[in-house]
């Protein structure tokens, strides 16, 4: 959707809003009325209300003075609960906040029509798109080609350049999505911080910046960070971790999986919210009617739930105690968004599981950072049952699980599917010769090659400490040999890093396909026969069962 689209609905809310109050002044006008008639408590508490909703929905809406003074009058309704009726003059006091807050409201009304309501929720940093473009800028070439020629392989577009002015003039001549900077140059100890800070200055928006460098000082590194920098990596420069950032700065956690279920009683906040979350690419439903919750969190599986405090019905501190009573929903985040100021409370609702509690009215660009940061995280929590720790691949039995799966749904569907069973050629000596935190890196470079390989319908799992599975949907035995085949290539010619100097290592694989009556303990047999072949065979080679 693109931001004119964005805008024109959020327009399209905002008129809605301010067509309704009218309305809403005619409730509180009457709500003070039935009040003076008759001071109570149930009296009191509607119109408290009405003002709370007000507070949380005018600023929201482009009416911060109207926000004000509904927050004010429920500010003065509030001191009056639980206390004797209110004085002669006090009440003068009360009238006049009443009379305010229409009069904020008519004047807002006014000039509301005036002022566009666009607010986007991006980054700092310009959209990337599809630019893979990488500048790495050090006077070492030969270290910076061998670099280059890794990150490559992970599908970025590299150029070197040897020397700060010339990157000066590559960056203004063709801005790269991001470039990776020495620090030390003949020109001084710290010229690639310099050159950087001359590249800023020309710009609109900071180009994301990586420092590489044998210092590790703490000058060094504090220069990096003021001058943007938003990595710094010591000399010799992990390969595989260079890639996680870029990887990571370059295609952020894509956001549109990330599913949202935004809770409030009125309908335009929430069918404003739900905006803001949709552009920020996120899927999104949005409810005021709390009845059916409970279904819809069954079919929906929101990660994260954007919850009201205060409706009439249910509030929102009840609905969390709900969820959180259901151990199905552990992992799903819950942020508060209210008008509500008072600390206790929030603390309260924190307590009562809240993850967050964001106030009203709430900046489009913060609650989209605080949902997308939230998200992450429950998902991350969420991974950690099923995943590898070291990998971030699937767990042992989680791929034996999803082979099973997946087998059965291919067999449905009369489908290829071939299974790969992957082990690193003698790695026993790669700990003895270069430590285990070497053997570590070449799990993760590994790991990281097979994720980035593999089609998102594929699967891969850390099967034991260096053996791999793969579950490849929709591939007969000679698909998955090409693939795993250049894969192996790859792997072969990668380059890893230790403290005494860089190495590379080879894998063996084992394939099996499956011909439509094999089950999963058939297949994961022959792929490990297959695989056994492979290691008496000499070693980095595949090898491909037959399976009867
Ligand atoms: P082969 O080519 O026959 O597979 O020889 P190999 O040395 O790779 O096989 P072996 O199974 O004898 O040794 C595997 C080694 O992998 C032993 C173990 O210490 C090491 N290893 C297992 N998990 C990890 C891990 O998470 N990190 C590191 N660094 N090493 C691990
Ligand atoms: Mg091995
Ligand atoms: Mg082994």
């Amino acid at each position: 959707m693109d931001a004119d689209e964005v805008a024109k609905r959020l327009q399209h809310l905002r008129e809605q809003y301010t067509s309704e109050l009218p309305g809403k002044f005619e409730a509180i006008r009457a709500a003070w009325e039935r009040l003076e008639a008759a001071w109570g408590a149930e009296n009191l508490k509607t119109i408290i209300r009405l003002s709370h909703n007000l507070a949380g929905s005018g600023a929201t809406f482009g009416f911060p003075l109207l926000s004000a003074a509904a927050r004010d009058l429920e500010n003065r309704l509030r001191q009056c609960e639980g206390a004797a009726a209110p004085s002669a003059a006090e009440l003068d006091a009360l009238r006049a906040a009443v009379r305010a807050l229409i009069a904020a409201g008519g004047a807002g009304m006014e000039q509301a029509a005036a002022k566009p309501l666009v607010l986007r929720a991006k980054s700092p940093f310009q959209a990337t798109g599809e630019n893979r473009f990488i500048y790495i800028v050090d006077d070492d070439t030969a270290t910076a080609e061998q670099l280059a020629l890794q990150l490559r392989r992970y599908g970025y577009e590299i150029d070197v350049f040897s020397s700060p002015a010339a990157a000066l003039a590559a960056v203004a001549a063709k801005p790269p999505a991001a470039v990776l900077m020495d620090i030390i140059f003949p020109e001084g100890r710290l010229a690639g911080v310099e050159v950087v800070a001359a590249i800023q200055r020309a710009r609109q928006h900071p180009l994301p910046v990586m420092f590489m460098s044998s210092r590790d000082d703490l000058e060094a590194r504090l220069h990096a960070v003021r001058n943007g920098g938003i990595a710094y990596l010591t000399k010799p420069v992990d390969a595989g971790a260079l890639v996680d950032k870029l990887d990571d700065l370059l295609a952020p956690s894509p956001t549109e999986h990330y599913r949202v279920l935004v809770v409030d009683d009125s309908p335009q906040l929430a069918a404003y919210y739900a905006e803001i979350l949709r552009d920020a690419g996120m899927e999104v439903e949005a409810v005021s009617d709390t009845t059916a919750i409970i279904d819809l969190l069954k079919q929906f599986r929101p990660d994260l739930i954007l919850l009201d405090l205060y409706m009439p019905g249910c509030d929102g501190l009840e609905l969390a105690a709900v969820i959180r009573q259901q151990e199905e929903w552990v992992s799903t985040a819950i942020v508060f968004l209210s008008a509500e100021t008072d600390l206790d409370i929030q603390m309260d609702a924190l307590r009562r599981g809240g993850d967050d509690f964001l106030i009203k009215p709430v900046e489009p660009h913060h609650l989209a950072a605080a949902v997308t940061a939230h998200v992450r995280r429950a998902r991350e929590l969420r991974s950690y049952m099923v995943r590898d720790g070291l990998t971030g691949l699937l767990n042992h039995s989680a791929i034996k699980e999803q082979l099973g799966l997946e087998l059965a749904r291919c067999l449905r569907e009369n489908r290829p599917l071939s299974f790969a069973m992957l082990d690193i050629d003698h790695f026993k000596q790669v700990n003895d010769r270069y430590g285990h935190a070497a053997g570590d890196r070449v799990i993760t470079n590994l790991s990281r090659l097979l994720r980035d390989r593999l089609r998102a319908s594929d699967m891969v799992g850390r099967y034991g400490g260096e053996e791999f599975a793969m579950v490849l949907i929709g591939a007969g035995a000679e698909d998955a040999r090409r693939l795993l085949e250049a894969i192996r290539e790859d792997f072969a010619a990668m380059r890893h890093a230790s403290e005494q100097g860089e190495f590379s290592v080879s894998f063996s694989a084992g394939i099996a396909a499956f011909a439509g009556h094999a089950d999963a303990a058939d297949l994961n047999e022959c792929a490990d026969k297959a695989l056994y072949e492979a290691k008496r065979a000499g070693r980095n080679r595949i090898i491909v069962a037959g399976v009867s």
